[in-house]
């Protein structure tokens, strides 16, 4: 029975590499269009206009900034945001806003503030966000969160030194932003991920956070008005 069994035992065994060879091929011939695909992926690029012709040396700064930061950003917090962005110079009111990816930054600001490309960087963050519901507070603190992190590093701009009992997270922006720094330190380090991916899947609420740190917001911001230092 033994001399028997061991050819049946090693024929087994070819068909089996064979099956293998068969399987890793297949592998192979299924990532290939996919690997194709990927390196075909559009580049990054920025549309530049101005209605100003004096701004319009501004241009290389932005430049400069946008192909900088904005693929680390659509790497970190959303692969599949826009590789084609519009950066338009107007005359309009307030400093700048975004929609889709579409960022307009007001001629009247740019005339009277040197800290322009941090502007920009909180703005198309914002493209990157892509967010169905407008989460002002959190949606605005991770702007600046951003901004912080990824520069310029000579932003002119910068969060606040520290904090005061009667601020609130709630009123985003730099605030907010410095509240998340202290989490991700002291906390939890994800925490800005965390709340990046349900924003986006639009599924935030407040409870989150205890999800995933065992603690409220407002447990936190009383911990953090105590103890402040980053
Ligand atoms: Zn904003």
């Amino acid at each position: 029975m033994m001399t028997i069994a061991r050819p049946g035992r090693a024929r087994r065994g070819v068909l089996f590499a064979a099956f293998l060879l068969l399987c890793l091929s297949l592998t192979v011939g299924i990532g290939a269009p996919t690997a194709q695909a990927a390196a075909a992926k559009p580049k990054f690029q920025m549309n530049f206009t101005t209605d100003d012709p004096s701004l319009a040396y501004t241009e290389s700064m932005f430049r400069e900034q946008f192909e900088e930061v904005y693929p680390k950003l659509v790497k970190r917090f959303n692969p599949d945001a826009p590789r084609t962005v519009t950066l338009q110079i107007k005359y309009v009111d307030g400093v700048a806003s975004t929609d889709g990816a579409v960022t307009t930054i007001s001629s009247s600001y740019m005339h009277s503030h040197n800290d322009l490309a941090g502007v920009y960087t909180h703005e198309f963050m914002h493209t990157v966000q892509a967010y169905p519901e407008y989460v002002v507070w959190l949606t605005e603190g991770i702007a600046d969160y951003v901004r912080s992190v990824y520069g310029p590093k000579d932003d002119p701009w910068s969060l606040p030194a520290t904090v005061t009992p009667e601020q609130s997270y709630k009123q985003g922006y730099g605030i907010t932003a410095r509240f998340l720094l202290w989490m991700e330190k002291h906390v939890r380090s994800t925490i800005v991920d965390d709340a990046n991916r349900v924003l986006h899947a639009g599924t935030y609420s407040d409870d989150d956070f205890v999800t995933w740190t065992g603690q409220t917001l407002d447990y936190w911001w009383s911990y953090y008005v105590q103890h402040p230092e980053i």
